[in-house]
C-alpha cells in the first residue's frame, strides 16, 4: 500500500480516460476528491418493513407473495400486483412491463421490493419499483449500511460512482491526513471517521438528523469547509497585500470644492469610513475594503469622494453596479457632482448604439473620461483603460467574490492592480462578516443621515388592497409617489402571485388622475430606465414594479412603499424594499401586503419588520428565524459553493474557524493549503491568484 493517496483517477481500478472526465465533471480531479463527494441523501435497505407497517412517502424494503395480479385498461393500461405478507398489503403499479415480467410476476410469487410507498387509488402502492423474485426459501439479501445516493452526471450510473467510492474509501481513506488542530476538533468524530460514516451510516443512523444536515459527523466536515474557504479568502488578503497598486496621495483642494458644493455635510459614520479608505489609497498596495451600510446610510458620496484622490492624479476610476438601473442613477449622482469640477464621466450602457459606444471606448483610452460607470459591460473584450487606479463595486451581494475578484484581474495593468472598495447595503452579521469576507478589510456606516423620519411598517391582509389605492391616491395629492411591488410579471395560477401587469392595469383604471408607471425585468434596460427617469421626475407618481427596484433605486420623494406577497419574501429582501421609502424628510410608511393564512415564520417576519429598521438587527433576528439563505441571501451564498456547511445554520461554528484559521496560518502553511486544495480545489473558485 502506497504512504500518500495517489493524485491521479487512473490509479483507481477501472477508471479510464472516458471515465475519468465524467469524475472531473463532478469536480473529481484526484482519487481524494472520491471521499469528499458526499451523499446527497441515503435509502434503507437495512431492513424489512412489514406491509403493515409502510408509511406513505417513506423509501423502503417489503417482502410478500403476490396475491393477485391483474392487467387493467383503467386510463392507462396497467400490471396491478397486489402484495401480501400477513401484517398488511400493498399493490405495485407497473405502466410498462413485458409478457415476461408479467408471467414472472404471477400469483403465489414471493417477491422482495424496494420502492416509495404512496397513497393511490386503492390503498398503499408503489409505481415501478425495484424488485427481485425469490426462489423458494431464498432469505431476503438485505445492506449492511444505508445506501447513499450520489450527486452524479450524465454517463456515470450511481452504482459505478458508489463502487468507485467503496474502493477510494478501503485503500485510500487510512490514509487521509487530518489538518485540523486536535484541540479544535476535541469534541467531534474523527475526519476519517466521519467520513466512513457519511459513506455508509449503520443501520438505524438517524436519517432525519442527516438530512438536516446537523449530524455530529457532519459538524465535523462542515467546520473544516468553512475553515478551507476562510483560509482561502485570508490567502488571497495576504497575495494581495504584496501585489501593487498606484498609491494615492491626498486631493485636498478638490476634495474642498466637492463638499463645498454637496449641500450637506457627512455623518461620523461617512467620514470615518473615508479616513479608512483615504489611509488604504495612499499604500502602493491595493486596498480591498467593504463599506457596509444599511439602505440610504449615503455609501455613494463616500465613493465619490474616494474617486477624486484617482482624478486628481491623472488616473481613472470604475464604478459597476449590478443593473443598468442603477448605473443610470450613478451617472446622475456622478455627473451632478463631479461636472462642476471638471471631471468628466462615461456612462457604459447597454443601450448605447455602436457609436455611442465607440466614442466611450475612446474616452476611455485616451483617459478623457475618467470615472467610468456601469455594469460588467465595464470590463468587455476590447475596452483598455488608460490608468485604472480604483474600482468601486457597488451593492456587492449581487457579485460573487468570483465575479469581483476576476474583474479585479482584468483591471490590473503590468504588475499593478486597482485598489478597490465594495459597498453593500446587506447588512451582516459580525461573526458572519468577518469568515465571509475575510479577503476583505471592513469599514461601518451605522446611522442614516440626519432629518430622516424612520419609517412606519405596518402589514395588511390582501382583502383590504382597496384601502391602499385610496391610500396612493392620497400621498399622490400631497406631491409624494408611491411604489407599488409585485414578486412576478405575468399571472401565474399556479403560484397565485399578484402579478405586476394586472396590479398596473388595476391602478391605472382606479387612478385615472394619475400617471401609473410599470417596470420590471424583462423590459429593455432603455424602456426600464425612462419610466424611472419619468418617477424620479415625477411625471409618474406610481410604479408598479417587479423586484427589480431592490437595490439601490433612489427616490426622496417617494414616501410609500407597498409590496405584495410579502410573506414569501425573505427579510432581508423586504428590508431593501423598504429603503426604497424615507430617503427625504417626509413622513413615509411601508405597507406589506400578505395573503392569508400566513405561516408561522411568514409571521414573525412581518413582526421583525414591524419592530425594528434597523439593518443590523433584522440580519440578526433573519439568522436567528433561519429563512433559508436569507441572511446572505440565495445570491449571496451563491457566491460560496459550500457542500457540506450551511453559513445560516453553521454560524455558530465561525468562531472557531477564525482561531483555527489564525493558528494554521502561524503553524503551517502545508495545512493551509492542503485544506484549500481539498475542498475549493486547483487554483481555487475565487480565481487564480
Ligand atoms: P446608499 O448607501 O443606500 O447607497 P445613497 O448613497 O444612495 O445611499 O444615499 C441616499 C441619499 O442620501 C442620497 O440622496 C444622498 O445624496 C443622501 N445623503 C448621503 N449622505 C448624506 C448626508 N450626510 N446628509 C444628508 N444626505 C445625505
Ligand atoms: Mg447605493
Amino acid at each position: 500500500m502506497p504512504e500518500t493517496i495517489p493524485e491521479e483517477l487512473t490509479a483507481l481500478r477501472g477508471v479510464g480516460n472516458s471515465l475519468r472526465e465524467r469524475l472531473q465533471r463532478l469536480g473529481v480531479h484526484r482519487p481524494v476528491d472520491l471521499l469528499f463527494l458526499l451523499p446527497q441523501r441515503y435509502e434503507d435497505r437495512t431492513r424489512l418493513t412489514p406491509l403493515g407497517a409502510v408509511v406513505p412517502g417513506r423509501r423502503v424494503v417489503v417482502r410478500g407473495e403476490v396475491a393477485l395480479s391483474e392487467v387493467v385498461y383503467r386510463r392507462r393500461r396497467s400490471l396491478l400486483c397486489r402484495l401480501a405478507d400477513g401484517t398488511g398489503q400493498i399493490t405495485l403499479r407497473f405502466f410498462y412491463f413485458s409478457k415476461a415480467q408479467q408471467e414472472g410476476l404471477a400469483r403465489g410469487r414471493r417477491l422482495v421490493c424496494f420502492g416509495e410507498a404512496r397513497v393511490g387509488p386503492g390503498g398503499l402502492e408503489m409505481v415501478h419499483p425495484e424488485y427481485r423474485v425469490l426462489a423458494a426459501e431464498e432469505p431476503v439479501a438485505l445492506e449492511q449500511s444505508l445506501t447513499p445516493v450520489y450527486p452524479t452526471t450524465e454517463g456515470l450510473q450511481q452504482f459505478r460512482l458508489r463502487n468507485l467510492i467503496a474502493q477510494a474509501l478501503d485503500r485510500f481513506l487510512p490514509l487521509l491526513p487530518d489538518w485540523l488542530p486536535a484541540a479544535a476538533t476535541a469534541g467531534y468524530p474523527a475526519l476519517r471517521d466521519a467520513l466512513a460514516y457519511l459513506h455508509r451510516p449503520p443501520p438505524g443512523a438517524d436519517l432525519a438528523q442527516l438530512a438536516a444536515g446537523t449530524h455530529p459527523c457532519q459538524r465535523r466536515l462542515a467546520l473544516e469547509e468553512l475553515l478551507a474557504h476562510h483560509l482561502s479568502l485570508r490567502r488571497l488578503r495576504e497575495h494581495g497585500r504584496r501585489e501593487s497598486a498606484v498609491a494615492l496621495p491626498p486631493a485636498d483642494a478638490l476634495r474642498r470644492k466637492f463638499f463645498g458644493q454637496l449641500g450637506f455635510t457627512l455623518t461620523a459614520g461617512q467620514r470615518q469610513s473615508l479616513a479608512e479608505i483615504d489611509a488604504d489609497l495612499a499604500l502602493p498596495h491595493p486596498m480591498m475594503r467593504l463599506v457596509q451600510g444599511d439602505v440610504g446610510c449615503g455609501k455613494t458620496v463616500v465613493a465619490a469622494a474616494a474617486a477624486l484622490r484617482a482624478v486628481a492624479h491623472g488616473h481613472q476610476v470604475a464604478v459597476m453596479a449590478p443593473t443598468e438601473l442603477l448605473t443610470e442613477q450613478h451617472r446622475r449622482s456622478f455627473q451632478r457632482w463631479f461636472e462642476p469640477l471638471g471631471i468628466g464621466t462615461v456612462w457604459l450602457s447597454g443601450s448605447l448604439s455602436r457609436r455611442e459606444r465607440q466614442a466611450a471606448y475612446e474616452a476611455i483610452g485616451s483617459g478623457r473620461g475618467q470615472v467610468i460607470i456601469g455594469t460588467h459591460a465595464l470590463f468587455q473584450e476590447g475596452l483598455e483603460y488608460r490608468s485604472l487606479a480604483l474600482l468601486v463595486v457597488d451593492e456587492q451581494h449581487r457579485f460573487g467574490v468570483h465575479q469581483r475578484l476576476a474583474l479585479m484581474q482584468k483591471g490590473a495593468a503590468g504588475d499593478t492592480r486597482p485598489h478597490q472598495l465594495v459597498m453593500t447595503a446587506t447588512p451582516i452579521p459580525r461573526t458572519l462578516a468577518m469568515t465571509m469576507y475575510a479577503d476583505l478589510d471592513t469599514s461601518l456606516i451605522r446611522e442614516l443621515p440626519p432629518g430622516r423620519q424612520p419609517v412606519q411598517t405596518v402589514a395588511l391582509p390582501d382583502r383590504r388592497r382597496p384601502e391602499l389605492v385610496a391610500r396612493v391616491r392620497e400621498a399622490a395629492g400631497a406631491g409624494q409617489r408611491a411604489y407599488w411591488v409585485c414578486p412576478l410579471i405575468e399571472d401565474s395560477e399556479a403560484l397565485d402571485y399578484q402579478a405586476a401587469e394586472s396590479t398596473h392595469a388595476m391602478l391605472a383604471e382606479a387612478l385615472p388622475e394619475l400617471a401609473v408607471g410599470l417596470v420590471h425585468g424583462r423590459m429593455k434596460p432603455d424602456e426600464k430606465d425612462k419610466v424611472m427617469r419619468a418617477f424620479a421626475a415625477g411625471a409618474v407618481q406610481v410604479l408598479v414594479a417587479t423586484t427589480v427596484i431592490e437595490v439601490g433605486v433612489d427616490v426622496p420623494e417617494a414616501t410609500l412603499m407597498i409590496v405584495e406577497n410579502a410573506e414569501r419574501m425573505g427579510l432581508a429582501q423586504l428590508h431593501q424594499l423598504r429603503g426604497r421609502v424615507g430617503r427625504g424628510t417626509g413622513a413615509s410608511s411601508c405597507v406589506l401586503v400578505y395573503h392569508s393564512p400566513l405561516s408561522e415564520i411568514a409571521r414573525q417576519r412581518l413582526e421583525v419588520l414591524r419592530q425594528t429598521s434597523d439593518g443590523f438587527e433584522v440580519a440578526q433576528r433573519d439568522l436567528e428565524l433561519r429563512g433559508p439563505g436569507e441572511v446572505l441571501g440565495t445570491r449571496q451564498t451563491g457566491m460560496l459553493q459550500l457542500r457540506v456547511a450551511d453559513l445560516s445554520r453553521d454560524a455558530a461554528l465561525l468562531p472557531a474557524v477564525q482561531d483555527m484559521a489564525r493558528e494554521l496560518f502561524a503553524s503551517s502553511s502545508q495545512a493551509v493549503e492542503s485544506l484549500i486544495r481539498r475542498w475549493i480545489g486547483e487554483g481555487s473558485r475565487y480565481g487564480n491568484v
